[in-house]
């Protein structure tokens, strides 16, 4: 029998975040936006049914932690509110280029403190950086984007989901594992 087959297997590891995933109609107005941005600079555009703003990454976690996490999620407490995405920028050479909230919504980054307290509170690492909501529109632009004041994108946010990342021949896809309502404090 080959040696491999003796070792104990391996625990699955999924990688997963959570993420305000935006509804059809603001999906619909933030690709037409990385269509735009993509014409201007470049790149490799982000596919619509890809479109998120990352709220905690947990990373690569073990398949049975990944039972804990729903209730976590149904136990915390926030409030709807609309973001107003209105900054276009990019990262790291332009290999990331966004579009960002000028003002971040108390009630966003209360979510957020709330998330990662009650990740924290059940065993779960997250990373030390400053939260920085954006949506990535295009990856590897040629150059940065342009600087014209664009009008901003509305998102009514009124939920927040729990993805799983998962790559298809090298491409990231991710797949939705849960939703829960902002339903008030
Ligand atoms: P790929 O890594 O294949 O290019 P991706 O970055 O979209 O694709 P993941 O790396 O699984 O896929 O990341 C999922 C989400 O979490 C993305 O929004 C990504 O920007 C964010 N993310 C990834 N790593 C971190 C991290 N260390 N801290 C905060 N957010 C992260
Ligand atoms: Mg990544």
């Amino acid at each position: 029998m080959p040696e491999a087959l003796l070792l104990p297997p391996v625990p699955a590891r999924r990688r997963v975040f959570f993420a305000l995933w935006p509804d059809h109609a603001t999906a619909g107005v933030l690709h037409s936006r990385a269509q735009a941005l993509w014409t201007a600079c470049g790149g490799r555009l982000m596919r619509r049914d890809t479109l998120h703003l990352t709220l905690a990454f947990l990373g690569e976690i073990p398949g049975a932690a990944l039972d804990r996490l729903p209730r976590v999620a149904a136990q915390l407490e926030g409030t709807p509110f609309t973001l107003e995405l209105d900054r276009v920028g990019s990262w790291h050479g332009h290999r990331i280029v966004w579009l960002a909230p000028k003002n971040i919504p108390p009630a966003l980054t209360a979510l957020v403190g709330r998330l990662g307290s009650a990740l924290n509170a059940e065993g779960f690492e997250l990373e030390a950086r400053p939260f920085s909501p954006h949506v990535t529109l295009v990856r590897n632009a040629r150059g940065a984007p342009p600087a014209t004041e664009a009008e901003a994108v509305h998102w009514p946010v009124a939920a927040f989901s729990l993805l799983e990342s998962v790559h298809r021949s090298g491409v990231a896809a991710y797949r939705l594992l849960g939703t829960w309502p902002l339903a008030g404090e």
